[in-house]
């Protein structure tokens, strides 16, 4: 077990040999961050390719936003390759970032200079960006013409960024997403799968299935945590029919579509409330809210809700700031009673 500075701990016995037998079992994308496991997350995926380096590729993050010098990113950047105990980052990402950021911090402190800089000395081999903000900031990154990857979240639950993945991808940029499956404990999406006729073992499978059946996704990443759900995600990714077909992905959306249809919190997410005077992300807060009651996702819901107003999070206040103004709900042309809503929220989600 080895203890960071602030605190985290990793249990390097077990994380090298999973990561090694990820790697056995045909793996060979590895996604890690600066801040990840306060910088333990590096050093241990540093020992697990060990002797195996030219037949992965390694994915890191800047962290952007951490300081405002240009020589942080050369340091920071080296600190990185210390503790991967490699020569390059195949995959170096502006972590999180988001339009302004893209101004505001990464143009103006000379980090992207600074990116093809270290591109042109071959101690990165790709520029990437992860992502959290909205579909719109996704295409803006794309249109500055500085990217060659994107990292962002998609699942079959969380389809806000489809659109801009197939744009992102039809401009030559490579697409890996993040969170393809997307907790497993729904009673409806079975049920919707079952109803679109499709064989599946469990809801994961499931969930894996949908991303890799996205002809716009070139690689899906998940977090895992033992054998079993490593065997079970390679297991998956092996069949010969590891992506769901076009009419099955098609099927499964329109079923998902339609019980969040029926759901009494129907938010079609179309923002007519905002801006609310206390900043409070209404549709934001709702969709994890469906995804709380209408799928069963608690954890993940808790886990989404969380990120609001967090450092490098979703932009916004969450549903206790709401002083009950009621200016939001003469906007909504779904009649919801946000201010009611949002108290359900905040007693279910924080
Ligand atoms: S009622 Fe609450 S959420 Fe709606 S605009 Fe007013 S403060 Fe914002
Ligand atoms: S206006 Fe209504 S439907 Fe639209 S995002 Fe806001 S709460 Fe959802």
């Amino acid at each position: 077990m080895v203890r960071s500075g602030d605190g985290h701990v990793v249990d390097e016995e077990k994380a090298v040999p999973l990561l090694r037998k990820a790697y056995d079992l045909g793996i060979n994308y590895f996604d890690t961050a600066y801040f990840y496991c306060g910088g333990l997350s590096e050093v241990a995926l540093g020992k697990a390719i060990n002797g195996i380096r030219d037949r992965v590729y390694v994915s890191s993050k800047f962290p952007y936003w951490y300081k405002d010098e240009k020589a942080e990113y050369r340091k920071i950047l080296e600190e990185q390759l210390k503790r991967l105990d490699t020569d390059y980052i195949d995959f170096y990402h502006f972590h999180g970032l988001n339009a302004s950021g893209y101004t505001d911090a990464a143009l103006k402190n000379g980090y992207i200079d600074e990116a093809n800089k270290a591109k042109s000395e071959r101690l990165i081999r790709h520029i990437s960006f992860s992502f959290h903000d909205k579909p719109e900031a996704m295409k803006f990154l794309v249109d500055t013409g500085n990217f060659e990857t994107l990292l962002c979240q998609y699942n079959f639950l969380d389809r806000s960024n489809e659109e801009s993945i197939s744009y992102a991808r039809q401009k030559g940029i490579g697409v890996v997403v993040m969170g393809p499956v997307a907790g497993g404990g729904s009673p409806d999406v079975p049920e919707a799968a079952k109803k679109a006729g499709i064989e599946f073992r469990n809801t994961s499978e499931l969930a894996l299935r949908f991303v890799l059946s996205n002809p716009y996704v070139d690689c899906a990443i998940s977090g895992m945590s033992d054998m079993r759900m490593l065997e079970e995600n390679v297991l998956t990714a092996s069949r010969p029919d590891s992506a769901l077909s076009g009419s099955e992905a098609a099927a499964l959306r329109d079923l998902l579509n339609e019980y969040r249809r029926l759901a009494e919190l129907y938010c079609t997410g179309c923002d007519y409330c905002k801006p609310c005077p206390q900043g409070v992300n209404i549709p934001f807060i709702f969709s994890q809210m469906n995804n709380y009651r209408i799928y069963g996702l608690k954890d993940y819901a808790r886990g989404e809700y969380a990120r609001i107003g967090a450092e490098n999070g979703i932009e916004g206040e969450k549903a206790d700031k709401c002083i009950e103004c009621g200016i939001c709900e003469t906007r909504c042309p779904q009649k919801i009673e946000i201010m009611k809503q949002l108290k359900e929220c905040a007693g279910a989600l924080g």
